[in-house]
């Protein structure tokens, strides 16, 4: 993995020494030597993590993350405070200021490098998420919501698991301030717990005796219900090995014993903010599928998911030798329900016209509204005779029960129907469309309320 890395610091050699200690790993590295600084390149370079040195003159380190973090271009960029002072209370500080995680200096490899390609790889998921949903709004304004900010100060879930009573009662009840804590007996219950529950954030020490916490972490990893949960592992101090592998296979943070309170707090705050940050996200982002995709009237596939599906199943059948088959569906003068009953009554049929098709077709099958009164269904591997009993079924269905629109007002209508095949030969889409809509205008020259096929 290779990321850009803004290293700050007002001391030379202390860059130098960083620089050359990520250059050495394939990083590529940025530098500033104070704050001002610092804010400029990652606003005007956005690098995808920052390594700041919390003593400088001016500006410090805090003040820094506090600007960074409240300015919407630079939010998302993690931070990791290199600091000197080893106190809870200064970790405390940062974490408050929004800073992701914490160096101690002198900086061990080992966990920098783990440390930075955790974050990273956080990052990347989360610039995946804001980039699907980049779709003309800012980021910036959607995060700045109320409900947004809400979501994120919100209690959650935690499930717990820790052998040392001592310091299992400390994490709980400091957690118990703000969220509901699940403690976990045996590593059994933990795995029954997390399949089942809901939780916003697992806790995991890394040194149970009866169990190897590591395998633990990467069974919870590999579990769907827990696989997107945040997961904080208690690891021993300087036990480096473990902790890499923990954050190898996926663990998003860790606390060193003896765990401070008030780092537990601050931690576990910022894990779930990042959390509901994602879910947020992809809630928006599955929203969105659904408008590009959906009629917003009907509930079916719009004309455009029709079109980019109907070559794909074309190919699908041609290739397997199996015939598709396409129905075009035009309400018969529909123009006449609206212009005596008025718009919203053509609406509401064309709603239970969508679900009676819907209704009446496999879950294979493809249903659209193509737009105005007219609709499609696709049927995979359908010869012409299992279409023309189906179009004629449906026909049925909408001709033999009038349309209640209202208690008092129900409306009969009645549907013309063409049918396509494409018979498993080269064959292309665009021209299985144009085949039924031939057979539908047949059909309509007809008389209406009628199915027709295309000539074979
Ligand atoms: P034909 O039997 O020849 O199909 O006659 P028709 O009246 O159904 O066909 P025409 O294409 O002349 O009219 C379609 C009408 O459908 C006109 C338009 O106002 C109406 N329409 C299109 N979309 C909507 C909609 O979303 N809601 C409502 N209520 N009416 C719509
Ligand atoms: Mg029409
Ligand atoms: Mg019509």
């Amino acid at each position: 993995m290779t990321a850009r890395v803004l290293i700050v610091d007002d001391v030379p050699a202390n860059l130098k020494l960083l620089d050359a200690k990520l250059t050495a790993e394939y990083f590529g590295v940025l530098k500033a030597s104070s704050g001002p600084e610092a804010i400029e390149i990652a606003t005007s370079q956005l690098p995808d993590i920052i390594l700041l040195d919390v003593m400088m003159p001016g500006m410090d380190g805090f003040e820094v993350c506090r600007r960074l973090k409240a300015a919407p271009a630079t939010e998302h960029i993690p931070i990791v405070m290199v600091t000197a002072l080893d106190q809870p209370k200064d970790r405390v500080q940062g974490l408050e200021a929004g800073a992701d995680d914490f160096l101690t200096k002198p900086v061990n490899d080992l966990a920098l490098f783990a440390r930075v390609k955790s974050l990273v790889r956080l990052k990347m998921v989360t610039d995946e998420l804001r980039m699907r949903e980049a779709t003309g709004q800012r980021i910036g304004a959607l995060v700045g919501t109320s409900t947004e900010r809400m979501l994120m100060s919100e209690p959650g879930r935690a499930l717990i698991i820790d052998d040392r009573p001592t310091s299992l009662k400390r994490m709980s009840e400091a957690l118990s301030l703000e969220h509901t804590v699940i403690v976990a007996e045996t590593v059994d219950e933990m795995m029954q717990l997390a399949s089942i529950g809901a939780y916003d954030l697992l806790i995991v020490s890394l040194t149970l005796q009866e169990f190897d916490g590591l395998r633990l972490c990467s069974q919870l990893r590999s579990l769907e219900a827990t696989r997107q949960t945040p997961l904080l592992a208690i690891v021993e101090e300087g036990d480096t090995p473990r902790l890499v592998r923990a954050l190898d296979m996926g663990v998003n943070d860790y606390l060193v014993r003896p765990v401070d309170r008030n780092e537990l707090v601050a931690r576990c705050r910022t894990q779930l903010r990042r959390k509901r940050y994602q879910d947020y996200l992809r809630d928006k982002f599955q929203q969105g599928l659904e408008l590009a995709i959906t009629d917003s009237l009907t509930g079916l596939y719009n004309r455009r998911y029709m079109e980019s599906h109907l070559a794909a199943l074309v190919e699908e059948g041609v290739n397997g030798g199996k015939p598709v088959s396409l129905l075009i569906f035009d309400i018969d003068y529909f123009k006449s329900v609206n212009d005596n009953y008025g718009h919203p009554a053509g609406d509401a049929v064309l709603k239970e016209f969508a679900q009676r098709i819907s209704q009446n077709v496999r879950g294979v099958d493809l249903a659209c509204r193509l737009g105005g009164e007219e609709f499609v269904v696709v049927m995979p591997d359908t010869d012409l005779s299992y279409a023309l009993m189906v179009a004629e079924r449906l026909r049925q269905k909408v001709a033999e029960v009038p349309f209640h629109v209202e208690p008092t007002v129900s409306i009969s209508v009645t549907v013309s129907i063409g049918i396509g095949v494409s018979e498993g030969t080269a064959d292309c889409a665009a021209k299985l469309l144009e085949r039924a809509d031939a057979a539908l205008y047949k059909a309509k020259r007809e008389g209406r309320n009628r199915v027709v096929a295309e000539a074979a």
